[in-house]
């Protein structure tokens, strides 16, 4: 290996360790916990200015903190995004990125598969202030071109999607999207910025739920948008006037957390890989949808996209509902919880929680069949992850 010369940025990794807020008068080694709902001024003209904005300086903690700014700085090194704004939930920053840009009239264009909220916020509360949606299908991008309108303002897709594992190709409807100066909004909570940089590919912001792998222990909700520098201030200034800002104890758990977060990814993803390929070696399952396997009908896409596959492995029982509770139901180990992104390996049935939101109808259309059950793989040993699924495979094959 070349060894690096001193301009250059160090590797990303040592960058999500050692860029942090500048160390204070105890010349702590790591960066402190800020809770501080307001910050001082000398003088009544220093006030002014840095309330103005004329003088770097913190306000207030709804506008902005030192460890929400540290977070910030880390992600935006790892997505390679100008700016960017942290939020108190996945959802406060997919409201603000759609509210916050979009006037009354405006048309968004949307991959349908989708997370529940996200449908629920497209279909029942924006257009009560006049935005209207079109859903397309995220997989077949080169029939997207039909679906853009003159007041198409934004696009809005999520890869790998929430629950079915389905890809979007990015560098094309990016180009779709430059074409007609429409924005693009990426939602990268499952693929993360460690295995899919959307910024790099053409798009104009990324959104996250910090609360599944970014965190990775199950301890916070939060959310962060990232990406260019003048949507990023028209997003803050909606959001400081409507406040769904992240609290500073979970900007400064969520930092900590990005220090460890390519090791978590790479064994996420070895234990999703494994679990998978070792799914679909056994009988009573019907699929198994993993984007890094060679059976993905988009494999091509997801080696081209994605540096590996993601720690969420998608399966559909050959008993349907009935095998899917009983499976659930049988897990020792595993948890069973919406969340994902844990360090613990937790089983989903987004039919009956996720995606309860949406009609039969709906779910359908994305992929949600009744007994689509979501693993999202942890990072115990590989062995106990397929030893409680093979036991839980059993008790459901006995009472099948
Ligand atoms: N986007 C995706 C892909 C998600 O899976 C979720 C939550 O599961 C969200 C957004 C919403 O995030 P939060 O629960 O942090 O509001």
């Amino acid at each position: 290996m070349q060894p690096k010369q001193p301009t250059e940025q160090p590797h990303i990794e040592t960058q999500l360790i050692r860029r942090r807020t500048a160390a204070g008068p105890h010349r702590e080694q790591v960066t402190p916990l800020y809770m501080a709902s307001g910050f001082t001024f000398p003088d009544a003209a220093t006030a002014r200015a840095v309330y103005a904005g004329e003088q770097p300086g913190y306000v207030y903690s709804r506008w902005e903190h030192p460890n929400g700014d540290e977070l910030i700085d880390r992600l935006c090194a790892l997505e390679g995004a100008d700016a960017g704004i942290a939020m108190a939930s996945g959802m406060a920053a997919l409201f603000t990125a759609l509210a916050g840009l979009l006037n009354s009239g405006d048309h968004v264009l949307a991959a349908r598969s989708l997370f529940g909220a996200t449908h629920l916020l497209l279909t029942t509360i924006l257009p009560r202030w006049g935005i209207s949606y079109t859903y397309a299908d995220g997989e077949h991008i080169a029939s997207w071109a039909e679906h853009f309108r003159p007041e198409t303002r934004l696009c809005l897709v999520e890869t790998p999607s929430n629950p079915g594992l389905g890809l979007v190709d990015l560098a094309a409807l990016a180009e779709l999207c430059r074409a007609r100066g429409v924005t693009l909004v990426v939602d990268n909570t499952f693929a993360t910025p460690i295995l899919q940089r959307p910024i790099a590919l053409g798009a104009d912001l990324v959104v996250h739920s910090t609360t599944k792998f970014l965190d990775g222990q199950g301890r916070t909700i939060g959310g962060v948008a990232l990406g260019d520098a003048l949507l990023i201030k028209e997003l803050t200034h909606f959001a400081r006037q409507t406040g769904p800002s992240l609290s500073p104890f979970n900007a400064w758990l969520l930092s900590q957390a990005l220090e460890t977060l390519p090791l978590r990814m790479a064994r996420h993803c070895q234990n999703a890989l494994a679990l998978a390929a070792w799914l679909e070696t056994q009988p009573g399952i019907a699929t198994v949808c993993y984007p890094f396997l060679p059976s993905h009908p988009q494999y091509e896409l997801a080696r081209r996209q994605m540096s590996a596959g993601g720690g969420l492995v998608a399966f559909e029982l050959a008993g349907g509902l009935a095998a899917g509770r009983c499976f659930l139901d049988a897990l020792g180990m595993s948890d069973i919880v919406a969340n994902l992104g844990d360090a613990r390996t937790t089983a989903t049935h987004p039919a009956s929680t996720t995606h309860s939101g949406l009609s039969e109808d709906e779910r359908r259309a994305t992929g949600i069949t009744p007994g689509l059950i979501r693993v999202s793989v942890g990072l115990e040993h590989i062995d106990d992850i397929i030893a409680d699924v093979a036991q839980a495979l059993e008790v459901t094959a006995d009472r099948g």
